[in-house]
């Protein structure tokens, strides 16, 4: 590949929109864009159907972000839809897991937000909450009534974690835009942050060569305001090797 004055290429994973019937494709919220833009990596959007391209994408990208979007087919964990189940894209979820095992074949850094925490998670053997209201007793409101920009519940994160290490706190006020999240943990990752309901809203790798964290918020649409939210990014995008 060629250099590109040595800033590190960042993949972001696709989700799917139709918008009408002439235009349907690959869609990736422009926060994630700008974010990365702003940390010094140049954003390329990785497509779900070049399903053949998998390992050929991994060696044009330097790291891998897997961003929001649908509901995780419970299929992958074992389980029939819930009712309140939302959209599901089978073929991305695939797709996903294999980019997600040729990452780490790699040892790639990678950074999963939202619906990238549930997938990660999904692909390492654990299962999800379907919906998070009807599934757990005295939940607070994880889907914020307010701009997706501002903060809107707690999380506590573990001392000696990744995320407390470069976020330097504890306590943090997070936005929040899901209505699953992780049930049964995979065994190869530990939980790093979580709400006062007990929902888990970080996790890292126990034994990943790289850099490898799962965050169930929205930090790529906070990070322009929140200089904390911003060095997430920062310290992901550092953690690519320079080419
Ligand atoms: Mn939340």
């Amino acid at each position: 590949m060629v250099c590109l004055a040595n800033k590190p290429v960042i993949g972001i994973t696709g989700a799917y929109v139709f918008h009408n019937k002439f235009m349907e494709g690959t869609y990736v919220h422009h926060d994630y864009q700008k974010v990365i833009a702003a940390n010094g990596g140049i954003p390329i959007i990785l497509p779900f159907l070049a399903e053949n391209l998998v390992e050929e994408m991994i060696d044009q990208c330097d790291a891998i972000l897997f961003s929001g979007g649908e509901d995780v087919d419970p299929k992958f964990y074992g389980q029939d839809p819930h009712q309140k189940l939302g959209e599901t894209i089978p073929l991305r979820d695939k797709w996903e897991m294999s980019l997600l095992e040729k990452a780490m074949e790699k040892k790639k850094p990678i950074l999963a937000i939202c619906r990238g925490i549930q997938l990660l998670n999904a692909a390492l053997g654990g299962s999800l909450i379907q919906d998070i209201p009807s599934n757990v007793k005295n939940s607070i409101q994880h889907s914020q009534t307010v701009n997706r920009s501002w903060d809107f519940h707690w999380v506590t994160i573990d001392e000696g974690s990744k995320l407390a290490d470069i976020l330097q706190e504890t306590k943090l006020r997070v936005n929040s835009l899901h209505h699953q999240a992780i049930d049964r943990l995979a065994e190869s990752l530990k939980v790093t942050a979580k709400s006062s309901d007990g929902i888990i809203e970080a996790v890292e790798h126990i034994y990943y060569d790289n850099f490898l964290v799962g965050i169930q918020w929205h930090p790529e649409s906070m990070a322009a305001t929140d200089e904390k939210m911003n060095k997430i990014f920062a310290e992901f995008i550092k953690s690519a090797p320079v080419r």
